[in-house]
């Protein structure tokens, strides 16, 4: 499956020109530059790795042919991959057109026969005449008596040995496109890739065994062994050390702009919060404490507040957001609180705006469906400060939304914004008064290896500790063929009250395919339970996704069928049964997500993967580990090691940069490297201008972490 990668590419803003060496022009080229490269193929490469020169190089080999065993006829083993030298001795044109063209060859040791289907004779007379030497290359295998050798990859004669590569790197590929095609677009990008000032620091590369970029480049493209393509082979670790520099270095500079503006100290004198604290059914964790501890201490020194609050879902992370929110609203400043969607957004409102008005504030909901005269209203009321709070999606962030005083802004980004809104949302607080503190809220706790390359350096803040009360939630893993019981069960739980959500199965990319079977359930639980099941899913207008939700929330539905577009936000403290379809096939991440929402409302829940035998080894192992354990920091770190941090299903709607080389499994150690040395760079070069400082610029472009590089002066 071909995935495109589009780390930072987002970043583009069009309105601005991109100063891109001219170094890296050729680079940057549409494939379509490449020789051999029509628009046709161009879509097919473009579907694989991305639409441009530079994606290609990125594009590394997965497997690789050896050539390099060149037995005589009599040594050679069918089944194997050979290169062996023979005497062509005669041409065995077939019968008829369904019977293959022969040709048989020997050397000292024996004969064999080239077997072709669909021959052109022609040809073949000509690539292999009668009495002459040639070296062929392929697979071999025996038919009857004969060893054999069917479509030879290569044919060359002695004079043109050079010419046949011995060791042939393989791609990954995608439907339409051939090995060949793409191998002779990939070795063009490779060899012409420009020479690029060394951005690495040379003691380094020296300790390390590392060679130049375009070496590397070059070697990882030229495995010579299988070793060769693992991870730890020295030019791939090369090229992701360079990858990982550029990611870390981006964040820092994109930190620092933000630390740049001035911050303001908000130091709240505590009687909203006692307010609020008194109208809560339920007294703060430790861990919600200590977090607003830190938070508190980060709001009221003059710096920059930067902080990501991480905790696992139903950890209680609104509450301790509101309590930051009330600082700033008693230190004379507004705050405002982003959510990913629209359902989102609304529901925080919902569970926001009582307490709010329990302390006496106003608040207010602003997403992309406010309009008209009642939005005119509200951004007047909110320049003018009359509103406290505001909670909304990105629309908070619209040109004309203009605050009195904004003093906070907390993100929830449950894994949906990336680093792209956040350089957004920046722009914005920056041109409030004093640069707003920020707080960016995730669900998921991401290891931190991960958390480093989303957020760099940001401080972080750890709810480790569940709010008291929760029940466990009782995991058990199905074959498909147990619908019948599951139903059984559903039904058993819902009528007793609860309330019950079924993911549907995540099939293909093709959201159409994902709706097709999410529809098709709804239907089947349709006509066993009636009205009491709905249907949500990502292609609905927002109004009616809204709609059933509300429904779900208020019991009107028992049974909500959805697509994996459930808001993974959403609280409805009676819902006790979670159904995932296919579960083989989400991530842990997502499968944890998923679980987290039923449970807690102190009621025990229930949540079903169900399954399509036979499950692979990873399958198996991940469906071990929700079974085994709900500790969302020990299920990301095993996310992690069973499939590659590149693979985190999830990763592309998530937010978290995916790496073009880098692997963060496998390149854990470099990243703290990277990290220190990007540090230290800017430390000593803080506008990158010296040999090494530009050197990094062209790295950051190469990355295409173009917009890091505006926040530079230039030089
Ligand atoms: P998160 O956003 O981290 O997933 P929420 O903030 O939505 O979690 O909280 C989950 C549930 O736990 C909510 O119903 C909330 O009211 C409740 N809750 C939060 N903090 C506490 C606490 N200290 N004690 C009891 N319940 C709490
Ligand atoms: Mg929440």
């Amino acid at each position: 499956m071909a995935c495109r990668r589009s780390t930072g590419r987002n970043i583009h803003s069009g309105s601005r020109t991109t100063m891109r060496p001219e170094i890296l022009f050729s680079t940057f080229k549409p494939v379509t530059s490449l020789p051999g490269v029509g628009p046709r193929l161009a879509r097919l490469v473009e579907k694989l790795a991305g639409a441009r020169v530079a994606d290609l190089y990125w594009h590394l080999p997965s497997a690789l042919i050896d050539r390099r065993h060149r037995p005589a006829v009599a040594e050679a083993v069918p089944g194997e991959i050979a290169t062996i030298t023979v005497t062509v001795n005669q041409h065995y044109p077939p019968a008829n057109k369904r019977l293959p063209y022969k040709v048989r060859c020997s050397d000292a040791t024996g004969t064999m026969t080239l077997v072709f289907f669909h021959a052109h004779a022609d040809y073949l007379m000509r690539v292999l005449p009668v009495g002459e030497k040639r070296i062929v290359s392929g697979r071999l295998d025996r038919f009857q008596d004969e060893l054999q050798m069917s479509h030879p990859d290569h044919i060359v004669s002695e004079a043109e040995a050079d010419t046949l590569p011995l060791v042939e790197p393989i791609y990954p590929l995608t439907a339409g496109l051939s090995q060949k095609q793409l191998a002779k677009a990939v070795q063009a990008a490779v060899s012409d890739a420009p020479d690029l000032p060394e951005w690495q620091d040379a003691a380094w590369l020296k300790r390390e065994n590392l060679q130049g970029w375009r070496e590397a480049l070059s070697a990882a493209h030229a495995p010579q062994s299988p070793a060769d393509l693992l991870p730890e082979a020295p030019p791939r670790r090369r090229l992701a050390y360079d990858e990982l520099l550029a990611n870390q270095l981006a964040l820092l500079l994109v930190r620092r702009s933000l630390k740049r503006i001035a911050g303001r100290s908000l130091v709240g004198d505590g009687r909203l919060r006692a307010r609020v604290a008194d109208a809560l059914p339920y007294s703060l964790t430790n861990a919600q404490r200590q977090s607003l501890a830190e938070i508190d201490a980060d709001m009221a020194s003059d710096g920059r507040m930067l902080r990501l609050l991480q905790g696992d879902v139903g950890s209680g992370k609104t509450v301790v957001a509101l309590f930051a929110m009330l600082t700033a609203v008693e230190a004379g400043a507004q705050a405002a609180m982003m959510a990913p969607t629209e359902i989102l957004a609304r529901q925080h409102f919902e569970t926001l705006r009582p307490l709010a008005e329990a302390a006496g504030l106003r608040i207010e909901c602003l997403t992309g469906r406010a309009k008209g005269k009642a939005k005119q209203a509200l951004v007047e009321e909110l320049a003018a400060g009359a509103i406290d709070l505001l909670v909304g999606t990105h629309a908070v962030f619209q040109e004309d939304v203009v605050f009195r005083d904004l003093g906070l802004v907390v993100i929830d980004e449950q894994h949906r914004f990336g680093v792209h809104q956040r350089l957004m949302l920046s722009g914005k607080a920056d041109k409030e008064r004093g640069g707003a503190d920020v707080m960016v809220m995730t669900a998921t706790p991401i290891p931190r290896t991960l958390a480093l390359t989303a957020y760099g350096d940001m401080e972080v803040s750890r709810l480790t500790e569940k709010p008291p009360g929760r029940q466990p939630v009782d995991t058990r893993a199905l074959p498909l063929d147990r619908l019948g019981d599951v139903i059984d069960a559903v039904s058993r739980k819902y009528r007793s009250g609860g309330r019950v959500y079924w993911v549907c199965p995540l099939v293909a990319e093709s959201e159409l395919v994902d709706l097709a079977a999410a529809e098709e359930r709804y239907g089947g639980l349709r006509e066993m339970f009636g009205e009491d099941v709905g249907l949500v899913h990502g292609k609905m207008p927002a109004a009616e996704k809204d709609k059933a939700m509300a429904d779900f929330a208020a019991g009107r539905i028992k049974v909500l069928v959805s697509t994996t577009v459930i808001e993974v936000g959403v609280d409805v403290p009676e819902a006790t049964v979670m159904v995932i379809e296919h579960a083989e096939r989400f991530g842990l991440a997502q499968l944890h997500q998923l679980r987290g929402r039923v449970g807690r409302g102190g009621l025990a829940g229930t949540c079903l993967l169900l399954y399509t035998p036979p499950l692979g080894e990873t399958a198996r192992a991940r469906l071990n580990v929700m079974r085994e354990t709900e500790d969302g920091f020990v299920i990301a770190e095993e996310d992690l090691r069973l499939r590659g941090a590149g693979e985190l299903l999830g990763t592309r709607q998530s937010g978290l940069p995916s790496f073009r080389v880098a692997d963060i499994a496998a390149h854990a150690d470099l990243l703290g490297v990277a990290r220190d040395d990007a540090r230290l760079v800017l430390e000593r070069d803080p506008d990158l201008g010296g040999d090494r400082g530009r050197a990094l610029r062209v790295l950051l472009y190469l990355f295409e972490r173009d917009a890091a590089v505006r926040y530079l002066r230039s030089g």
